[in-house]
């Protein structure tokens, strides 16, 4: 039988930040505690990859110091956070959870770091994922198995597990994940907490090992909607070093939570519902969360998203391609671990060969055939058409609505090894999935349990740049959720 290794409490980085202005509790002391929490269950959860507890200390010290002399960074210096393992810290590994990266140390700091440190959070080990972010329930890392803290017999979710995982066990109060597919908002579900999926754009990738470039966005796993807003608030901005990031952004999420707002106009997909694929208890959850929102007096009304049901098959034509081509860089040379030959070639398929688990092999060798000769048009190009449809439908269903509502992924968390077929384990991204196609902004809250006892999630969809009412709608959701307990 698993075990049930989810705190009784949960303390977000909005009280700590207070505790730490009031001169109530110490950096060293905070990080102390979350240290001793993973000495008590990592053993059964997994969730990271390395975690250097004298090294958190050292910085948990020296912010300590900082605010001592009156020179805090921010309310948020001293404030933990745990970290991907495909995001850049100078000095530490970054292995993406692969054989192939063995030994690598990032040599710099990923824009999100940089931004982070400047307001002087500590960043709090590396955490566990699906090896190169390709995967939805964190089994396809090279190493451990991070486990599900409701009950460790489950997956966490994926390709952020060990960040999903290590919010929800309470190690650290938020982290950073990725999200190219679903990867933060399904394992947050998966683990009870909340994920953002910020607007394709606003945050900076700069240092983050890329999956599908057109695809790939940052964002935070926290324990509650507020900390998100905060982060958020970080994290954003234009950046040199990323082409895609977008100018001239305004953040102020956090303190637009509090504002008085008019009801709000949700739409909601019904087809998406409908959907015989859908668990009965997480439909049952999406539908009495729909109720409870009429009944606060926000108006739902239906929308249309005809497209959808061609988004999975896009998307693993265009990540496929995207990532047969960012990881060419991959072959030995550069980055981490090199296979022994004294041929050229042999070292480079060596190298892969050894290097990269049986997942990652197939999205290469899938994405290079897309991108073929006389392959392209019939797939590549297509599903980039395809891709021009479902952004076209969100648009649409946008003017009749603020933001949409759906379920995060079909069913709530499931056993290790139950789901094998490749192709039923990306069917568990149909509803996250067309969010990133249209580079939208979405975000996933706690919505109950299922009657096994797992955490259900419920999606928000915001258009683009629309974080403040995705944020503002999950922030009343979430108030209305505390209410109903
Ligand atoms: N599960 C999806 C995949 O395997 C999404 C991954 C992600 O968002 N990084 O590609």
């Amino acid at each position: 039988m698993g075990k049930n290794v989810v705190p009784e409490k949960f303390v977000s980085i909005a009280e700590l930040s207070k505790k730490l202005v009031a001169g109530e509790i110490t950096s060293v002391e905070i990080c102390q505690s979350y240290i001793d929490a993973c000495n008590a269950t990592e053993a059964d959860v997994k969730a990271f990859r390395v975690l250097d507890a004298e090294k958190i200390l050292a910085d948990a010290k020296a912010s300590d110091a900082r605010r001592a002399a009156g020179n805090a960074l921010s309310a948020y210096d001293g404030v933990p956070i745990g970290i991907k393992d495909n995001i850049s810290v100078t000095g530490e590994a970054c292995g993406c959870a692969s054989k192939i990266l063995e030994g690598y140390e990032a040599p710099y700091d990923a824009t999100v770091i940089t931004k982070l440190k400047a307001a002087g959070f500590v960043c709090f080990g590396r955490l566990n994922m699906d090896e190169f972010a390709m995967g939805s329930s964190t089994e396809n890392s090279a190493y451990d198995k991070t486990t599900n803290p409701w009950n460790t017999d489950c997956v966490p979710g994926g390709s952020s597990g060990g960040s999903a995982a290590a919010v929800a066990a309470g190690f650290c109060p938020a982290t950073l994940g990725s999200d190219t597919g679903g990867s933060i908002r399904q394992p947050a579900n998966f683990c009870g907490v909340v994920g953002l999926k910020p607007t394709y754009g606003r945050v900076s990738r700069f240092g983050l090992v890329a999956f599908a470039s057109s695809l790939d966005q940052i964002g935070p796993l926290t324990v509650t909607v507020e900390d998100a807003a905060v982060l958020l608030d970080v994290l954003i901005g234009c950046d040199k070093m990323d082409s895609t990031t977008i100018p001239n952004q305004e953040g102020g999420f956090a303190a637009a939570l509090s504002e008085e707002t008019a009801p709000k106009k949700i739409g909601v997909p019904m087809s998406y519902i409908e959907n015989e694929g859908l668990d009965a208890d997480v439909k049952a959850a999406t539908l009495k969360a729909i109720e409870q929102l009429k009944a606060d007096g926000h108006e739902i009304v239906e929308v249309e998203l005809p497209h959808a049901d061609y988004a999975i098959a896009a998307y693993y034509v265009i990540a496929t391609a995207e990532a047969s081509t960012n990881l060419a860089r991959f072959e030995g040379v550069r980055y981490g671990n090199r296979a022994q030959s004294n041929d050229l070639l042999e070292m480079y398929t060596k190298t892969r060969e050894n290097g990269f688990g049986a997942e990652v092999k197939r999205r290469i060798l899938l994405g290079t055939f897309v991108l073929s000769s006389g392959y392209y048009d019939a797939y590549y190009l297509k599903a980039q058409k395809v891709r021009t449809l479902i952004k076209q439908d969100f648009e649409k269903a946008f003017e009749k609505c603020d933001v949409i509502l759906t379920p995060v992924t079909p069913s709530t968390s499931f056993e290790f090894g139950s789901v094998k077929d490749p192709l039923q384990m990306y069917l568990s991204d149909i509803y996250t999935i067309s969010v990133n196609l249209a580079g939208n902004c979405a975000i996933s809250v706690p919505n109950g349990e299922a009657s096994n006892g797992m955490p259900i999630g419920l999606q928000f969809i915001g258009p683009i740049l629309g974080e403040k009412e995705l944020l503002q709608t999950a922030h009343i959701f979430e108030g209305l959720q505390k209410e109903a307990k």
